[in-house]
């Protein structure tokens, strides 16, 4: 349909089935309450070194404490299966770290049994398995394949021989060829690539050949992510002593705009800030966390979601496990929550709504803001979003609020001012 000044809204390419429902009208807040999607991720806390730039909640370990590991999320599926009583179908499970693919295929393949019997999983239910390319041996892939994994998501980061040296990742160009290939034989059809982009002193010639490179590769994915210094990182320490300087913020907004604008020609347009994917193969199960859906957060470091539905009450509440392996396996031997769980106040699951909902090229969903603070974000911030969508920074309809693509460059200016 026709935004109300005519524009057209980008299609929401998750929406069919999932019950979003792009004509939908804001409904009241007495409408009655339909949980949303549940999907789980299981984090794999360790990596063989750490690289510089990385906040992540992962570990370098000489030797990964592999059996205990898999035994505590084992637990801990368990208990979350006791605890919520929830019988929807898993739509989506994502291994993801950390470095999962230092994992042997059994361990894979242990919890996955495991979560059959504890959850449904939806038809198509999507698995996907992150790999790095040091760890992507073929005996190891065919292994996750054998397992049930039907999405490999490979840490390529760069194409690109001096700045993946300068990423310092302990693989090279060749070993993510190997890799690539070593996935199609291993049996795997749907393989994405992450790369980090606006590395220091790069243009758009070499990072549009890194590009090339990625997809002579035949992925049907595309991650890119911009690099960012993160604070408490040894890059962050890099900058302070003035031996790190960052691509200026211009030239990373003219490598972010060409990105998108290339990969949309050649087929892969973005459906989110730093995802790219043909028509129908975007990643469900990221797409469900930037729509607020729930998802079940297992093992070190891991983060989950999920709604609380009793007769009228509807909350939200999440959860976030201890980040250090060392906690996690303690709380786990002694029977206690592996982290905080906590209540989400209606207000901030508004702005979450927001935050998340903004990233997507199709837009946040307005009933589900509706839900939580019981009005529509364009009466609550009403001037402000006029303002962003008479510079066309912003648009609607009646069922969705989204950023057009003029204004995605500054989309985490513009969430702020919404959120
Ligand atoms: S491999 Fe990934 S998770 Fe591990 S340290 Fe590097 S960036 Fe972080």
């Amino acid at each position: 349909m026709s935004s109300p000044n005519g524009s057209t809204p980008p299609a929401d390419p998750t929406a069919a089935g999932e019950g979003v429902a792009a004509e939908a009208s804001v409904p009241p807040r007495s409408a009655p309450f339909a949980p949303p999607t549940l999907s789980l991720y299981l984090h794999t806390p360790f990596c063989q070194r750490k690289c510089p730039y990385c906040d992540f909640g992962s570990q370098a370990f000489a030797r990964i404490p592999e059996a205990a590991y898999a035994a505590a999320v084992g637990r801990e599926l368990e208990v979350w299966r006791e605890t919520l009583r929830d019988s929807r179908p898993l739509s989506s499970i994502f291994f993801g770290g950390g470095t999962p693919s230092l994992l042997a295929p059994e361990t894979v393949a242990g919890w996955l049994d495991l979560i059959r019997r504890l959850w449904p999983l939806q038809p198509g239910c999507e698995i996907t398995l992150e790999a790095n390319p040091e760890s992507a041996t073929w005996d190891r892939l065919a292994g996750y394949r054998a397992a049930g994994v039907n999405r490999l998501s490979l840490g390529a980061q760069s194409l690109d021989k001096a700045r993946l040296a300068g990423l310092e990742r302990p693989h090279d160009v060749v070993g993510i060829l190997r890799a690539v290939e070593a996935a199609r034989r291993g049996g795997f059809s749907s393989i994405g690539l992450d790369l980090i982009y606006a590395t220091p002193g790069q243009r758009w010639k070499g990072w549009r050949r890194e590009l090339e490179a990625a997809l002579a590769l035949e992925p049907d994915h595309l991650s890119c992510y911009q690099l960012t210094v993160e604070e408490g990182t040894p890059l962050a320490a890099r900058q302070g002593r003035g031996t790190f300087t960052p691509l200026k913020p211009g030239r990373q907004a003219q490598l972010f705009q060409r990105t998108r604008a290339w990969l949309a020609r050649r087929g892969f347009p973005p459906y989110e800030i730093s995802n790219f994917a043909p028509p129908g193969r975007e990643r469900r199960h990221n797409d469900l966390i930037w729509r607020y859906g729930d998802y079940l957060g297992v093992g070190a470091a891991a983060h989950g979601k999920w709604t609380v539905c009793g007769g009228a009450r509807v909350e939200i509440r999440r959860s976030a496990n201890h980040r250090r392996v060392e906690d996690y396996l303690q709380a786990m031997a002694r029977g206690e929550p592996p982290g905080e769980r906590w209540r989400v106040a209606p207000e901030e699951a508004a702005a979450e709504c927001v935050i998340l909902g903004l990233r997507r090229a199709a837009g946040m969903d307005r009933a589900e803001y509706a839900r939580w603070v019981g009005g529509d974000l364009l009466s609550r911030r009403g001037e402000e979003a006029r303002r962003l969508r008479e510079v066309g920074w912003l648009e609607w309809n009646e069922a969705r609020i989204w950023i057009p693509e003029a204004g995605m460059v500054r989309a985490d200016g513009i969430i702020a001012r919404l959120a």
